[in-house]
């Protein structure tokens, strides 16, 4: 009957629930864990000047060793470590491990020009935000002017006036911003009117079809216009073909980023390409 049929639905649905927190229990310990135990990684994918065919930094991206698991792609621990709060801890690591790694080739001489950091809305709303990031450099000894802090529009739409009063004050010291993933939120322009940012970061998903979908062109087109139109860079990400390098190139995009290029790479093999 539907009432037998109902019930064994919500059995089930029970199971998986519970599945699901013994998983997010296992993750969080783990998580702790791994940080404990240094078993996270950074990896370094180039940014590309579009017009000068030259990389103008990287974008820093987390990996997890797991000793079990093997590697672990950040979109699979990133979501366990924002709901328990682990990603501060990750998040302090990231940003400490890429600007020593930054400040390191710097002293020897390469120029690996700007550092960009993810950072999850989480993170961003930590009190003496600010103070811990200047702290963090001036530990290090690396220059502000090479930090690019990425946010994403989930930041912006927990309280757009503090994120405005915070990007403010990191802007004030040097540091630069960009809004990563464009295009994929809740994008407002009141947002792009509003907030003090340097980067327009265009999410992947318009960058697919861009060779071949009309309205995919109209929207890449116009919105790179309206960032130049208020003086904001334009980062293209996911550039898989020459196709799309060769277009985004004659639309003015200014920046792009993507496997046609380089896939993300540990630090030893970056340094490498840098000369
Ligand atoms: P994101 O910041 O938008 O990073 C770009 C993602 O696109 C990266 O995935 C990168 O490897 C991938 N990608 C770059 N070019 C191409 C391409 O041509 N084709 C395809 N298919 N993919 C490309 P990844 O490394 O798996 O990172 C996923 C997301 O995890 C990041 O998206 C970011 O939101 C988050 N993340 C990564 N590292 C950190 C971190 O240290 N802290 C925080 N809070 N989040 C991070
Ligand atoms: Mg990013
Ligand atoms: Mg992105
Ligand atoms: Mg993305």
């Amino acid at each position: 009957s539907a009432k037998e049929a109902g019930k064994k639905g919500y059995k089930i649905f029970k199971e998986e629930m519970y599945m699901q927190k013994i998983e997010f229990i296992d993750m969080k310990k783990s998580l702790k864990h791994g940080v404990e135990n240094n078993e996270f990684i950074l990896y370094y994918q180039p940014i590309i000047d579009l017009k000068e065919d030259k990389i103008i930094g990287s974008e820093a991206l987390i990996r997890w060793n797991h000793p079990q698991k093997g590697r672990i792609p950040p979109n699979n621990f990133i979501p366990t470590a924002e709901k328990t709060g682990i990603i501060k801890d990750i998040g302090k690591w990231t940003l400490e491990t890429a600007c020593t790694q930054y400040k390191n080739w710097i002293d020897k001489g390469y120029n690996p020009n700007k550092i960009s950091v993810n950072m999850s809305a989480i993170e961003f709303r930590q009190k003496k935000l600010v103070k811990n990031i200047k702290g963090i450099l001036e530990e290090i000894g690396l220059e502000k002017k090479y930090l690019v802090i990425e946010i994403t529009e989930n930041t912006i739409l927990e309280d757009l006036d503090y994120t405005i009063d915070v990007l403010n004050e990191l802007k004030k010291m040097g540091i630069r911003i960009a809004l990563d993933d464009f295009g994929t939120g809740y994008s407002s322009l009141n947002y792009l009117k509003k907030l003090p940012i340097d980067f327009l970061k265009l999410d992947k998903s318009f960058i697919d079809n861009v060779t071949i979908e009309c309205k995919d062109q109209a929207i890449t087109k116009c919105l790179i216009r309206l960032a130049h139109n208020i003086g904001l860079q334009v980062v293209a990400e996911g550039i898989e073909t020459e196709e799309q390098y060769n277009y985004l190139k004659t639309i003015n995009c200014d920046l792009g980023q993507g496997y046609f290029f380089n896939k993300p790479l540990p630090a030893e093999e970056f340094v490498k390409i840098l000369n």
